[in-house]
């Protein structure tokens, strides 16, 4: 049998000493395939808050003539944010909106199975088609006067600038870097937070039953951006997109799928070898996690620490994003 790298860091098992119990059980289904448009949202404000000058003059230019921006200036300016934070969060979800009608579905994960490495990233990316393709192959094109010899899609330098500033955020959702077989939770169907799968239990439940519990968006990424700005210097260390992808993947088998293997909730008991499928395949080839019964109930499973992690990967999406817009408008 294969070594598996699940385990658990020691700063996980850390936070999983003082645990805490949320509860919450709402069902509905959802196939999100992404942070939902919140995590989004606040990815960008949160990267807004962090651009050069350079930077926020170039992504201004770009997102001026956008739809959502000029419909922005004519309703009234939120407050507590910036102007630019309000263009960038209107524009983070257009690649989401856009994504069947321009086949762009894969560009928003990479499907990792627990045992893989960095050697693997290119096999499971194939022709660049995949979130950490992507934004590799996009982010050169922001800079100003560049042409865009990149894709056959005809996408503007507007347009490119809107997929990374979604795309960098799905690329730090760990399940848009991991799949346990189950098209990264999609086809895990699990009880609480508001989801009735586990994915969006991680786009949106979560970050809907706790994180915005008594608070707005811009909040959120406000504190978040306090609680997280001691580590800006060494979160933006990490400039390489598959390391971020790796990094990502292991969250993910460490707080989305860990609690539920380590109680051996879920069938097999051990991660799965590496499998392709897609949502709609889920009854078909996953049929133990979607006909699972019961649902693992993910308000007892979860706790700080799987909050904690959620706020973090939304805090370093935007510092991660800042620094890259940084670097492109150099
Ligand atoms: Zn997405």
């Amino acid at each position: 049998m294969r070594k598996l790298p699940y385990r658990r860091s020691n700063w996980i098992r850390l936070f999983y000493a003082g645990r805490g119990i949320f509860l919450a059980a709402v069902l509905c289904a959802n196939y999100a395939l992404g942070w939902g448009p919140e995590g989004h949202r606040i990815v960008a404000m949160i990267a807004a808050a962090h651009l050069s000058p350079a930077a926020q003059n170039g992504v201004t230019t770009l997102l001026q003539s956008d739809p959502a921006v000029q419909a922005l200036r004519r309703t009234r300016s939120r407050a507590g944010t910036t102007a630019l934070a309000q263009s960038m969060a209107a524009v983070a979800n257009w690649a989401d909106a856009v994504k069947a009608q321009t086949g762009t579905q894969e560009w928003h994960f990479i499907d990792l199975a627990s045992s893989d490495q960095k050697a693997d990233l290119a096999a499971r990316c194939p022709l660049g088609e995949c979130v950490t393709g992507k934004v590799k192959s996009m982010a050169p094109n922001l800079k100003p006067g560049t042409s865009l010899p990149h894709d056959p899609n005809p996408f503007t330098p507007t347009e490119e600038l809107k997929f990374i500033i979604h795309l960098v955020g799905d690329l730090h959702q760990p399940l848009h870097c991991a799949t346990n077989a189950d098209a990264g939770g999609n086809c895990l169907r699990t009880a609480g937070f508001g989801a009735s799968e586990l994915h969006a239990v991680w786009d949106g439940g979560i970050i809907r039953k706790v994180l915005l519990k008594n608070t707005n968006e811009a909040n959120l990424a406000q504190t978040l951006d306090t609680q997280f700005s001691g580590k800006f210097d060494d979160i933006i260390q990490m400039s390489d997109v598959d390391d971020m992808a790796l990094a990502s993947h292991e969250l993910a088998f460490q707080a989305a799928y860990g609690p539920m293997l380590d109680k051996h909730l879920l069938p097999g008991q051990e991660p799965r070898p590496f499998l392709k499928l897609i949502p709609n395949e889920c009854a078909a080839k996953a049929p133990d996690f979607f006909n699972i019964n019961p649902h693992p109930k993910l308000t007892k499973l979860y706790n700080k620490t799987t909050f904690d992690v959620v706020s973090q990967q939304l805090a370093t999406g935007g510092y991660r994003l800042a620094e890259l817009l940084n670097t492109a408008f150099k």
